[in-house]
C-alpha cells in the first residue's frame, strides 16, 4: 500500500504512513445512534393479536377434554396483551 500524501510504500494494515503520519484511511465519523422508533403500531397490533389468540384460546378451552393448559394460555396471553399496553402507554411520557 502507498501513502497518499507522501507516495511511501507501508504496511497494508498501517493506519498511519510512517513517514509523513498521514492516515490511510478517511476518518470513519459515526453517526449517533439514532434510537429505532419502534412503531406504536406494532405494539398495538401485537397486543390486538395477543388479544385474539386468548379469545380464540378460551373458545378453544370450551370444547377441549382438558381445558386447563387451554385457559392458563389464554390468560397468560391476556396478561401479556395488558402488559404490553401498559408498557406503550407509560413509554410515551
Ligand atoms: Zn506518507
Amino acid at each position: 500500500m502507498q501513502c497518499r500524501s507522501c507516495g511511501t510504500e507501508i504496511a497494508g494494515k498501517a493506519i498511519v504512513c510512517y513517514r509523513c503520519g498521514a492516515s490511510t484511511t478517511d476518518p470513519v465519523r459515526r453517526p449517533a445512534p439514532v434510537r429505532a422508533r419502534r412503531s406504536p403500531l406494532l405494539s398495538l397490533a401485537a397486543a390486538a393479536l395477543l388479544v385474539l389468540l386468548a379469545l380464540y384460546l378460551g373458545q378453544a378451552s370450551r370444547t377441549a377434554a382438558d381445558p386447563g393448559p387451554l385457559q392458563l394460555t389464554a390468560g397468560v396471553l391476556a396478561a401479556a396483551a395488558v402488559v404490553l399496553l401498559v408498557v406503550r402507554m407509560v413509554r410515551r411520557r
